[in-house]
């Protein structure tokens, strides 16, 4: 089963690897930042709250994240799938270890993707024009960074002491192209060890 889990601070290159790494294992790439961006086109009370919230690079509450994914992972638990931007505290992993557990599921690869600040900002800039991402401003993107730093460090630091022997490092800093292919490598490899 491929249930993967992508780390590394905002800019890193988590949702390009994610997406690239889904279409080619044909699995589900849940970003929780792409479902949210989603529901702000709905106009709502809900979404002028999380427009409040991500665009000033604050993390949405661990409430309604939970109840995101474990809608979203119910349809997918048994295909494989990649969570990018999920969990982000460590009350999301506790509720995912657990909603794992009662489904008789299991995370098979982490990737932590590291970047330094300087190449993150230059990244997350370019973007900005791209894509025109709120919070891709240069105000914001030291509190999302500050978050990533407070909390979801912590997170992939717990992942890492507890599953080490599926825990990758990647180094974001190379082309895109070259991240795939380290991280396919990793993926095919594993498979083998797994069929002799
Ligand atoms: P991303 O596209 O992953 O950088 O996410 C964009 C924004 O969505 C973040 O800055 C947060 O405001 C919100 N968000 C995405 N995923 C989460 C999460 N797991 N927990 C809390 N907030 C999140």
């Amino acid at each position: 089963m491929n249930n993967i889990i992508f780390f590394g601070p905002p800019g890193a290159g988590k949702g390009t690897q994610a997406k690239l790494i889904s279409e080619s294992l044909n699995i589900a790439h849940l970003s929780t930042g792409d479902i949210l961006r989603n529901k702000l086109l709905e106009n709502d009370n809900l979404a002028n709250e999380l427009k409040e919230i991500m665009s000033a690079g604050n993390l949405v509450s661990d409430d309604i994240l939970n109840s995101i994914v474990s809608t979203r992972l119910n349809k997918e638990v048994n295909k494989g799938f990649i969570l990018d931007g999920y969990p982000r505290t460590l009350k999301q992993s506790d509720f995912l270890d657990k909603f794992l557990f009662a489904t008789s599921n299991s995370i098979n690869y982490i990737f932590n993707i590291q970047i330094n600040f300087e190449i993150l900002k230059h990244r997350i800039l370019k973007r900005s024009t791209e894509e025109g991402r709120e919070d891709d401003k240069i105000e914001v993107i030291e509190t999302r960074y500050n978050e990533y730093l407070n909390s979801t460090q912590k997170v992939s630091d717990f992942y890492k002491d507890k599953y080490s022997d599926i825990y990758h490092e990647i180094d974001g800093s190379l082309q895109i192209q070259e991240i795939t292919q380290k991280i396919s490598q990793i993926l095919k490899k594993s498979w083998k060890t797994a069929n002799f």
